[in-house]
């Protein structure tokens, strides 16, 4: 291929991606101002007009913050391809040679250029927007405070995983690829194990559920449901945001159920157990499985392209790499091909949604369908959820289906 060529493809692929984000999020935008003054009717008597009139609110000021994000993301994408990454390549290989030191320091310096970027939205919707709502509690201490030690733990469990992806490029010749992909998988398992464990108390205190009757309620479900997990925790999520959430993780002897502070705050033990029971469903129904299949199966694809892009010599030039280490070309890959699988993400929050209301008609058979109606809508007012979406933006965007969708399925249940 002609490196011209190849240069304009990536460019109109970044620019029809970018295009495509902010005409949905037009869409949303236009959609859930048009519906502001009257709740709709499956909210009717459930969910007063101020409440709904403040979500709508919350939620064009996020989308019209995330429309500019977008914008900022995708010019620094194209200002790293057309040049910014070759003067990255080139500044380090000057300086320390085309070793290990220079793989690291390329992948820190393009982190670091991200996320300073990033920083002044994240800044500007903790500080601007969820303050605004009521959400916020985040102080300016506890927000440094995050992100240093987040930058900690990408440095201390992402080197070791960028020295041996680049161990295997220098080593194992044209089938590197594969070998990565496993060192990739191995990968994700071991952080499985290590997050919940080591890494998720760094930034939250993880106590066991103190609540007795609470906890004889929890583990009669589990048992009912055959579900072993070596421990029932709860977050002070409180400390950061009033939004409330629930969830599983880890595997093996990890496994873990963490619920929020803010949560065990709203709902009640009847809910909680509806709520849980759903989570649960996920796993009975092989939700969990089914996904990790088809990350593995993905990921395979995804590093065979990346394989054969980083073994044609056109591709390093089209961006201007010189005298390219392996790694470098690597990354340049993984630049470049967001903009062409973001289209996949339709397809995998369809098939989330369609998960989402297999696990609420689990939860209802295995607890009460009206515990957990009530608890969803809690959880959607906790949140400040809009009442209504675009419906093509919804298909695109929500890896959840619209609460009232989620209750009316199971009131009919
Ligand atoms: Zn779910």
């Amino acid at each position: 291929m002609q490196t011209s060529t190849a240069t304009l493809i990536v460019g109109l692929a970044i620019l029809a991606a970018l295009v495509f984000e902010l005409w949905l999020d037009g869409r949303q935008i236009r959609w859930i101002r048009g519906h502001r003054d009257s709740v709709p009717a499956a909210f009717a008597g459930r969910i007063v007009l101020d409440e709904h009139r403040k979500s709508v609110d919350y939620a064009i000021e996020k989308l019209q913050l995330s429309r500019i994000d977008a914008v900022a993301g995708s010019v620094l994408t194209a200002l790293l391809l057309i040049g910014g990454f070759a003067f990255f390549e080139r500044t380090i290989t000057a300086l320390v040679g085309s070793g290990y030191l220079a793989g690291l320091l390329l992948v820190g310096a393009l982190l670091v250029t991200y996320a300073v970027v990033e920083l002044p939205f994240s800044i500007w919707r903790t500080f601007k927007i969820e303050q605004k709502f009521g959400f916020n509690r985040t102080t300016p201490g506890l927000f440094i405070a995050d992100m240093l030690k987040g930058a900690a733990v990408a440095v201390v469990l992402g080197a070791p995983f960028i020295l041996a992806i680049d161990f295997i490029l220098r080593n194992v010749g044209e089938f590197w690829w594969l070998a990565g992909w496993g060192l990739y998988v191995a990968f994700n398992l071991v952080m499985l194990l290590i997050i919940p464990t080591f890494v998720m108390p760094l930034f939250n205190k993880l106590e066991p559920i103190d609540d007795t009757s609470l906890r004889g309620r929890i583990e009669t479900l589990l048992k009912r449901c055959g579900f072993r997990s070596n421990g029932l925790f709860k977050m002070d999520a409180s400390k950061r945001s009033g939004h409330g959430n629930a969830f599983f993780t880890g595997f093996g002897p990890s496994k873990r159920i963490v619920l929020f502070d803010t949560i065990l705050a709203s709902l009640s033990a009847e809910e909680i157990e509806a709520v849980l029971a759903h989570e649960l469903g996920h796993f009975k129904l092989r939700h969990i499985v089914k996904r990790m299949l088809t990350q593995l199966v993905t990921s395979l694809i995804g590093f065979a392209v990346i394989g054969w892009l980083v073994a044609q010599p056109w591709f390093a030039s089209a961006f201007g790499l010189s005298a390219p280490m392996p790694l470098a070309v690597l990354i340049l890959a993984l630049l470049v091909l967001p903009a062409f699988t973001g289209w996949f993400r339709g397809f995998s929050n369809w098939r989330s949604r369609v998960h989402e209301f297999e696990a609420d008609a689990y939860a209802a058979g295995q607890t009460n369908g009206a515990d957990l109606a009530s608890a969803l809508l809690k959880l959607h007012k906790d949140n400040a959820a809009p009442s209504t979406t675009d419906p093509v933006y919804s298909t695109f965007k929500h890896s959840h289906p619209p609460t009232a969708e989620r209750i009316a399925r199971l009131q009919v249940a």
